[in-house]
């Protein structure tokens, strides 16, 4: 089997590392991929540190993958080498449950096979994006169109489509008033997405330090949630709030910033459960949900979208010896505002 070289993490408590691993023969229907840009996803760091348990070691993070592909197998139709693509999330799923035939891939029954940290159907471990190459299945690559470069296009692949599907979902639009909460990796691409949907956008931040930016990439308001006066000069204000935050909220200060039918839509995962005063969601008839990334048919619609408006993500490119730093930075939000591997520095 051919070695690529990759950056792995050998176990939960070791810093990632130059090393190699094998990558399965190319496939029936595989495409082999030439990496060229990884984003540094929070989740690559929980991951690589075993913050949820049971991680499989060595462990290859990145899921936010853009490149070209070097070949192809027999039976791939849809792409040629030299296509620019993208990989994402996932890489399969079982393909015949309700949501797969849904194009909901993510809430595949059988369970979607995570890109990295996770098993293919064979049971041999899946690897990611700080890689040289990886081999997808073409059913679950992306194609980047050619106006997004492919660094700022990396991000999209999670931070882009995990905003984009709610704001859809939940019909962000002409007329909406939208308020994205936390201005970070995914905080940031909410805020292009809406605003470029046609809502009106409102930051929530901790503090105004990230104003400028947050009114740049389309924010008409910005507010601090440090400051107590925001809570009720924004009360009954929204139509949908995306929160983009891990850290727990304040559910029921929170869900009073929604008008009637109003939905909070929770993309950040806490580590904890969280409690909520149920009169919250009565009184308005209000909606607390979750959204978790988006289908492979969603994620290439959310591409040609970010593309037909011009819409990468704001990026600090590094080289690969460099992870382990930007780990620490992204844990001290010291990010403006996605980590972007150069593989060619691999
Ligand atoms: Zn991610
Ligand atoms: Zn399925």
């Amino acid at each position: 089997m051919p070695t690529i070289p990759v950056y792995a993490a050998p176990s939960a408590k070791a810093p990632l590392e130059r090393t190699t691993v094998e990558r399965r023969a190319i496939g029936e229907s595989d495409v082999l991929i030439d990496i060229h840009f990884a984003g540094i996803c929070h989740s690559d760091i929980h991951q690589a540190r075993d913050g949820w348990g049971e991680g499989i070691y060595p462990m290859v993070p990145g899921h936010e993958i853009a490149g070209t592909v070097a070949a192809t197998g027999p039976g791939v139709t849809r792409f040629a080498v030299g296509d620019r693509v993208g990989v994402g999330c996932l890489v399969d799923s079982c393909r015949e449950c309700d949501n797969c035939r849904a194009g909901l891939e993510q809430h595949c029954s059988g369970g979607a096979v995570p890109t990295y940290n996770g098993r293919h159907k064979d049971g041999e471990p899946t690897y990611g994006g700080y890689a040289k190459q990886i081999v997808v299945d073409e059913n679950y690559t992306l194609r980047i169109p050619d106006a997004l470069p492919l660094d700022v296009a990396a991000p999209l692949l999670c931070a882009g489509i995990t905003t984009y599907s709610p704001l859809r979902h939940w019909n962000a639009g002409p007329g909406k008033k939208v308020a994205v909460v936390g201005m970070g990796g995914l905080g940031h691409m909410a805020v292009r997405i809406a605003h470029a949907l046609g809502a009106e956008v409102t930051v929530l931040s901790q503090t105004l330090g990230k104003r400028e930016d947050g009114l740049r990439l389309g924010a008409t308001h910005y507010h601090a949630t440090s400051d107590p006066a925001t809570f009720e000069e924004l009360r009954d204000r929204f139509d949908l709030i995306v929160s983009t935050v891990s850290a727990p909220l304040d559910f029921d200060r929170y869900l009073s910033l929604l008008r009637t039918d109003g939905a909070l839509v929770n993309v950040g995962a806490p580590e904890e459960p969280v409690s909520l005063n149920l009169f919250s969601l009565l009184m308005g008839r209000k909606t607390l949900a979750g959204s978790n990334i988006g289908g492979i048919r969603e994620t290439q619609e959310m591409l040609d979208f970010c593309a037909e408006h011009g819409i990468g993500s704001e990026i600090e490119l590094i080289e690969a010896h460099q992870i382990n730093d930007a780990y620490e930075r992204v844990l001290r939000s010291d990010v403006r505002y996605r980590f972007v591997i150069d593989t060619a520095t691999l």
